[in-house]
């Protein structure tokens, strides 16, 4: 069967495009977004992820702003610098980059980003918002997931969707909006029974589970979309690592009627995701400023 690879990076290369287009009528009416990129301790883990956030942040015009503190750092000193931009209006995002010490709890600091500058979509009033069916603002790669099952012209409507792996911040966001938009959504994770029966019934198979090769051809329908969201690094015979997904992409694009490649599928449309989640925080900002205070410029600018 022949297949369609989901190029990741063209995809964001058009909502990058738009994403610019509207930074440049919210600056016009005197609001610019600007992120800021909270990271704690040790940066290498992380490093690459924000270098990236950056530099897509400059293609769509966005202001980026990196912050980074001591792995020593308190809690309470974190989150009197998340309240601190809280107030700012200048800051109109905030991202917590992830692993954090664990000395610290993430779920609160995430909590304590407030809603109207939650660009990653992972507050708990964003989550809820998509289980109410408002599904303009999502958690990045969910949405990115979701964007290219979009790509392939499937109407959702009606659609068997199986989702692999359950986790607060890909699976269960990404089974919640397919469910908005009428698919019929099961959600597999460790103790799934038979994971094969589930995933082999699927007209869109979503992975996000972390473990290179967990699917193959005869996991999956012949036709299907296959969105690929794991990351995994795998050493190689000779000694050398490569970045690899969850699904085994040899066997399963002779498969699938879609697939997306790992590097170059769900990530780039991930950081082009929390670009557009910049742009409506930014203008949820605005409308909220001016409902308060009327027509005003944002300070600072
Ligand atoms: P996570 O929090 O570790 O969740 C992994 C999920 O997989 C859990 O729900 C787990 O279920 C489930 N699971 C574990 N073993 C399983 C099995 N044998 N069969 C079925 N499900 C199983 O990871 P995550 O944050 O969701 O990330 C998942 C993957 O996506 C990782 O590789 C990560 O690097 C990648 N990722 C990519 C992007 C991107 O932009 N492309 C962004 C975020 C994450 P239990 O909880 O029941 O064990």
């Amino acid at each position: 069967m022949s297949h369609s690879v989901l190029d990741g990076r063209a995809v964001a290369e058009t909502m990058l495009a738009q994403t610019r287009a509207q930074v440049a009528d919210l600056k016009a009416t005197g609001w610019a977004p600007r992120l800021c990129s909270i990271s704690v301790g040790d940066v290498s883990a992380v490093q690459l992820y924000v270098r990236n956030q950056k530099r897509t942040a400059e293609k769509a015009n966005i202001q980026f702003e990196e912050l980074h503190f001591l792995a020593e750092i308190h809690q309470e000193q974190l989150l009197a610098a998340i309240h601190g931009m809280n107030a700012d209006p200048r800051v109109t995002g905030i991202i917590l980059q992830r692993p954090v010490p664990a000395h610290l709890s993430i779920k609160q600091l995430q909590g304590a980003i407030h809603p109207l500058k939650d660009v990653e979509g992972m507050h708990p009033a964003s989550i809820g918002n998509i289980v109410y069916n408002e599904l303009e603002l999502g958690p990045c790669t969910a949405m990115a997931s979701v964007e290219l099952l979009r790509q392939t012209g499937l109407s959702l409507t009606g659609l068997e969707v199986v989702v692999v792996g359950h986790s607060e911040i890909v699976g269960k966001p990404i089974a919640f909006l397919l469910m908005a938009e009428g698919a019929t959504v099961t959600v597999c994770h460790h103790m799934t029974r038979n994971l094969s029966v589930h995933s082999r019934r699927a007209d869109a198979l979503f992975v996000a589970v972390g473990r290179a090769g967990i699917i193959n051809a005869e996991m999956v329908k012949p036709g299907a979309a296959v969105i690929d969201i794991g990351i995994n690094q795998v050493t190689l015979p000779d000694g050398s690592t490569k970045v690899v997904g969850d699904v085994d992409f040899a066997s399963v694009s002779n498969i699938a009627g879609w697939i997306t490649p790992v590097p170059g599928g769900v990530g780039p449309v991930t950081v082009a995701v929390l670009m557009r989640n910049a742009v409506i925080g930014a203008t949820r900002q605005k409308k909220h400023y001016e409902s308060l205070f009327g027509p005003a410029h944002q300070a600072g600018q």
